[in-house]
């Protein structure tokens, strides 16, 4: 069988293609073979990795596979089947088009490539090292794809030593082939990594019910459908209701044309339009696919294609901005357009549909060993109840090789200029955010979050100084879902989650037991904490290298364990903050250095009424 369909670009095609590094790290490779196997029309793909990919990365799929020369071919650079001319590149419609990535991953490790078309009677093998070929020979196989890719920069040691951990590594891989899945919910995606199914998901009929597989019922339960339309181009997909906020923007996944892409207009746009609907500072969640015709965007300005640039960027962004502004106005229910969808939403739990991965595609169970135990919904999950606190509080060496802070006498800031907050006539409260106090020269506004954010975080301060961190154990201990691509780093990360009061132990692959938490923010928020600190801490996860990156972490966990601007305060709560607050150094500012209260004072006031 001929028939070949991969050739080499000619040269000045290839020069026109952004030239740069498609491979820094294992998840680039692993995007790269999975966006292959989509675009061989693989209906089920299966992802292995051994040591966060370092060792193997083994992509199979049950797509359209290559002959033996196409195979041989495809390990050349400038090697495609998907464009020909340079005026193909303004019309791509497939994930790939430089025929630069299996290349470029040759060339840095040991590869075998397995391939067999439906109509051949047999498959192809091949093996190469650093991009050599070293042999080629028939082969028994399924039709479709196995790549392996073994000691990925073997022969690089500096990309070798930019390598973060193992579990680091693994995290970013999960994530990437997580949203390769979310966009092609048609397709069955398998992860395992070091012989553990990370996560099994069975065809989806809709980006929905994809959600739900990959983040959990109770995420997809409270996503909202939008869509709009116009000028040729469609923005679609489900956002989460605006009462619900991350403290990243980890849940924020934008697609063009089903690409994973990284775009400045698009978040942009989703930005403003959840402006005043969620706190600064925080992110919602958003799954959104912009759909246009391929010659309105330039997929070929950045060698990972991560980014893309719009012909019509302003066009894109009032798009955007407006499918999901009137989305949002009216969140009551979803629409009855999508009324399937959300009959289905509320179907069952998350660990159920998991589970229910049984039901992945018949050749991914044909080329992949026995199935193991399936691994637990990608977002927290309640699985047990209310952890009650006990009342007593318990002392707990902070067990880092460091104090926090400088001496006390150093820091007090004995207040010219700042008043007593205490002894100042409350007015009552504004805004849900603000407290107004009437002083003897002026009118103060003392913002809620901001001042309660100073008290614990003075208060964590001081308890590291005594030792440590006070914890309060929970009568019942709290068992907390881990998101199983991060779940390793969020294990390894054990003694500094300690170190910061809570009290928590492995359970389990990809779930924590909480003992106990923080005294200071009182017995209901120790676990809600935890999974907004686990939430927003970011790749570098707990690590502490330095005081000032703890300090970083203690800073984050006053934050999440605040007053939030948007409760109502009884005039009894602000009175006690106020009195906390002047017990408190540095009372003036947040310990992210916004101001704690602001004063319009009497004469200001009395000029801008012209008295
Ligand atoms: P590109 O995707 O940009 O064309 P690659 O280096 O990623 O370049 O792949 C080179 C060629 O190898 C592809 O054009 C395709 O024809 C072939 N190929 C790679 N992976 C697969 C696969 N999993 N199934 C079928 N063909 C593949
Ligand atoms: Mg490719």
């Amino acid at each position: 069988m001929s028939e070949r369909v991969v050739h080499i670009l000619p040269e000045q095609v290839a020069s026109q293609i952004a030239a740069g590094e498609v491979v820094e790290r294992p998840a680039s490779a692993v995007k790269e073979m999975v966006e292959n196997s989509l675009d061989a029309g693989a209906h089920a793909i299966q992802v292995e990795i051994e040591r966060g990919g370092g060792a193997l990365i083994a992509v199979a799929d049950d797509g359209a596979g290559m002959g033996r020369e196409d195979a041989v071919l495809s390990l050349r650079r400038h090697a495609t089947s998907k464009i020909r001319d340079a005026a193909d590149l303004w019309a791509v419609r497939t994930f790939g088009f430089r025929g630069e990535a299996l290349a470029s991953i040759a060339s840095v490790s040991r590869l075998k490539l397995q391939s067999r078309r439906a109509a051949d009677a047999h498959g192809v093998e091949l093996s190469a090292e650093a991009g050599e070929l070293i042999e080629t020979r028939a082969c028994a196989m399924a039709p479709g794809t196995r790549i392996e890719v073994c000691d990925l920069f073997f022969n690089t040691p500096a990309r070798l030593k930019f390598m973060k951990s193992v579990a680091t590594e693994q995290g970013t891989a999960a994530e990437a082939v997580q949203r390769l899945a979310l966009a092609n919910p048609a397709v069955a995606f398998r992860l395992i990594a070091d012989g553990r199914t990370i996560f099994d998901l069975p065809r989806a009929a809709s980006a929905l019910e994809r959600i739900r597989q990959t983040h959990g019922a109770r995420i997809a339960g409270a996503m909202l459908p939008f869509e709009f339309g116009g000028a040729g181009m469609r923005a679609w997909g489900l956002c989460l209701q605006s009462q619900e906020s991350f403290p990243t923007a980890r849940l924020t996944l934008t697609f063009v044309n089903r690409r994973v892409i990284r775009d400045r207009v698009l978040m942009r746009a989703i930005a403003q339009a959840y402006q005043t609907l969620i706190p600064r500072g925080r992110y919602p969640a958003v799954v959104l696919f912009v759909e246009l015709r391929p010659e309105e965007v330039d997929v070929n300005v950045h060698p990972m294609k991560t980014e893309v640039r719009f012909r019509r960027a302003g066009a894109v962004f009032d798009l955007v901005y407006h499918a999901l502004r009137t989305r949002l106005k009216d969140q009551a229910a979803p629409s009855a357009a999508d009324a399937g969808e959300a009959e289905s939403a509320s179907i069952a739990n998350a660990a159920g549909s998991i589970a229910s991965a049984s039901a992945a595609a018949s050749m991914v169970e044909e080329l992949a060993p026995p199935r193991r135990e399936i691994a637990s919904p990608m977002r927290p999950l309640r699985l047990v109840a209310d952890a009650g606190l006990s009342a007593t509080a318990t002392q707990r060496p902070l067990g880092l090789g460091f104090r926090i802070g400088g001496g006390a006498a150093a820091e007090t800031n004995a207040g010219t200029g700042v008043p007593a907050y205490s002894r100042l006539k409350i007015l009552g409260q504004i805004f849900a955010g603000f407290v107004a106090l009437e002083g003897e020269d002026g009118l103060l506004l003392i913002d809620q979050h901001a001042a309660h954010e100073r008290v614990t975080f003075e208060k964590l301060r001081a308890e590291l100084r005594a030792g440590g961190v006070r914890v309060q154990p929970l009568l019942t201990p709290a068992v907390i879902e881990l998101n199983p691509a991060r779940a390793a780093q969020v294990i390894a990360a054990i003694p500094e989650i300690g170190a910061l009061g809570f009290e928590v132990e492995s359970f389990g692959p990809s779930a924590l037991l909480l003992k106990g938490a923080p005294a200071v923010f009182g017995p209901e928020a120790g676990r809600s904490l935890l999974e907004e600190m686990i939430d927003s801490v970011g790749e570098n996860g707990f690590r502490t290298r330095s005081e000032s990156a703890f300090e970083d972490l203690l800073k984050t966990l006053a934050c999440h364990g605040s007053v939030r601007a948007g409760r109502t305060l009884e005039v009894r709560e602000i009175a006690e903050l106020l009195v906390e607050l002047d017990r408190t150094e540095f009372k003036t500012n947040c310990p992210h250095g916004r101001p704690v209260h602001i004063e319009f004072r009497r004469g200001q006031i009395e000029r801008m009424f012209r008295r």
